[in-house]
């Protein structure tokens, strides 16, 4: 995806794309998307049917291919800690027991040949073959050498997208293989509207402390919100007994979106466990829980809640007292139980 303040950059990439390098660096800030841009500049130079600003169709079968991962002529590389579904939730992973080795933070050995075997089969589709590397720091001094020999002589067709916000850690006989190309930052105005946009709280605060760097902000702010949401879910669960107004004046540090989104998921597993219709899909480990309020409820109290709950998203970006919203439909949320 693009952000907001990634449209200069895209032009200038997109102008690069007739005499596009073999290697292209991309650096700057951490948490200003850089990521993003190279994976979004990379679909659409896969893309069969690009818009004219070449950005990616997102309809074609290249573009679906790549959304799904799975395109033959499409490689990334990055350390296994920063692969999908690696380590980010571990707290809420209760299950499975044995420990499991943490994942790792650099790019191994393994890794960059097997990339290097990939690249030398050519191209299944006879476009491009783009290979993404991330951070390109990750990278072992072992591993380093290995991609430059492949950057010497690169393999006919390929691009290589690599990804940095540590300049100094890259070899400079790399950096003399590749285009340099710095990653605008955005200004403060646009990184707060992006942030406001996201459902962040407090923009200003969390911006500031992040340095500047909108997504550093947004991760921060998911991070923290984290252990209050979890503990208005184990709120939620004591039906008649949950008291409104106490937990109102505990999450109102919470953006009310954030509360509502929370609302809405726990209301749809009451409905589907009180309409037999399934088990719960948002928190299944409060299944017992959440039998036990769908027991003391009906569906068609749920539906109307439901219903209110959706109603208020539609204005929960004009939160003229976000206080009383999440006490006034906290109260309502215990009236649903007998
Ligand atoms: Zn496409």
């Amino acid at each position: 995806m693009l952000y907001p303040w990634q449209r200069d950059d895209w032009l200038q990439l997109t102008a690069l794309r007739d005499r596009l390098p073999h290697a292209l660096l991309l650096h700057g800030q951490q948490g200003i998307g850089k990521r993003d841009l190279a994976l979004h500049f990379a679909q659409g130079l896969l893309c069969e049917t690009p818009l004219a600003d070449g950005q990616p169709c997102n309809t074609c079968g290249a573009c679906h291919w790549f959304s799904q991962g799975n395109h033959p002529d499409f490689s990334v590389v990055r350390p296994e800690a920063l692969e999908a579904g690696a380590g980010g939730d571990a707290e809420s992973d209760g299950e499975g027991g044995g420990k499991k080795k943490a994942p790792s933070k650099i790019i191994r050995m393994e890794q960059v040949r097997a990339l290097i075997e990939t690249v030398g089969v050519g191209t299944h589709r006879a476009g491009l073959r783009v290979v993404v590397i991330y951070p390109l720091d990750a990278l072992q001094t072992e591993g380093a050498n290995a991609l430059l020999k492949t950057l010497e002589e690169p393999p006919p067709s390929t691009v290589f997208l690599l990804v940095t916000d540590r300049l100094d850690r890259v070899l400079p006989t790399i950096l003399s293989r590749c285009r340099q190309f710095s990653v605008t930052r955005p200004t403060s105005a646009a990184a707060l509207e992006w942030l406001r946009s996201q459902g962040v709280a407090d923009v200003e605060a969390q911006l500031a402390l992040a340095g500047g760097a909108p997504l550093t902000a947004l991760h921060a702010a998911e991070a923290e919100e984290q252990p209050l949401q979890r503990w208005l879910v184990g709120q939620l669960g004591s039906a008649a007994a949950f008291d409104a107004l106490a937990a109102a004046e505990q999450v109102q540090k919470l953006p009310v979106p954030a509360v509502l989104g929370v609302l809405q998921r726990w209301t749809y597993d009451l409905l589907a466990l009180c309409l037999g219709t399934g088990t719960a899909r948002y928190f299944p480990k409060e299944q017992a829980a959440l039998a036990r309020c769908a027991g003391a409820t009906d569906a068609h109290r749920l539906q109307a809640f439901a219903a209110r709950l959706v109603g208020l998203r539609r204005n929960e970006n004009h939160p003229l007292a976000a206080r009383l919203v999440m006490e006034s439909v906290f109260l309502d949320y215990r009236q649903l139980f007998r």
